[in-house]
């Protein structure tokens, strides 16, 4: 928790130390011009002063976004259907920050079991904490609730009512207890089968680059620290689950 307070106090920091030496060199100059003109230009300069320091001092204090919501009907429309296992009473959507592949902060979201929820926000606020990149952030019905566009996409999802890839046995997505975390950098690998086709670049799992998941670094510790456990054993890089399933 400190590291994150430390990480998002620094930029606004600097930030506020610029503000401030701009405004000292305004003062100095208006200070040897007209006096009554400078007092106006003094108390204007305060003000100014006043509102850097309180924009500093907020934007310090807020932390990244983080927060578990009910369903909506829209992140649900293509992903469930009566009959599967888990119903919208027992889902919800975690509103995350996130960082990009550029680095930038994002807010996205991700449908998961209203029980692991909290696990699962814990994880985020880890992988932003680590600056550890990802992608795309949005519940598989953006995708029309296809696992393969969204695997194309290299987006991030979690519930997704649907079976085991070729079976007929619910997946742990249909519990919203299974996370699919950048699939192009993390492919699920079958003998000479690559899901998605994009991933087959990553298969090489000891060439290290950028959103992967590699054994002791932060993203599989972070789902670790939660008690969730990575696919890789099976071959399914991009795969974080509550039983290892
Ligand atoms: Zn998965």
């Amino acid at each position: 928790m400190t590291s994150w307070r430390a990480l998002v106090g620094a930029p606004t920091s600097f930030a506020t130390l610029a503000g401030q030496a701009a405004i000292a060199t305004a003062v100095a100059r208006v200070a040897s011009t007209d006096p009554e003109y400078a007092e106006a230009m003094r108390i204007a300069v305060l003000l100014a002063l006043a509102a850097v320091l309180a924009a500093g001092a907020s934007a310090t204090a807020a932390p990244p976004v983080g927060s578990i919501l009910p369903v909506t009907a829209a992140d649900l429309r293509h992903s469930y259907r009566a009959g599967c296992p888990v119903g919208p009473a027992q889902l919800r959507t975690v509103r995350v920050s996130y960082r990009d592949f550029d680095g930038r902060a994002q807010v996205g979201r991700i449908v998961v079991a209203s029980r692991v929820a909290p696990d699962v926000l814990a994880v985020f606020r880890i992988l932003w904490s680590e600056r550890f990149p990802i992608r795309r952030l949005q519940p598989v019905s953006a995708y029309r609730g296809s696992d393969d566009a969204s695997m194309a996409a290299d987006n991030t999802s979690a519930f997704n009512c649907r079976f085991v890839g070729g079976t007929s046995r619910w997946s742990l997505h249909a519990y919203g207890e299974a996370i699919d975390v950048n699939p192009v950098e993390n492919p699920y690998v079958r003998g000479s089968r690559v899901s998605p086709p994009a991933g087959r670049a990553y298969v090489d799992r000891s060439r290290h680059q950028k959103g992967m998941a590699l054994r002791n670094g932060p993203l599989v510790r972070a789902f670790a620290s939660v008690g969730w456990r990575w696919g890789a054993s099976f071959g399914d890089y991009q795969h974080f689950s509550t039983t290892g399933r």
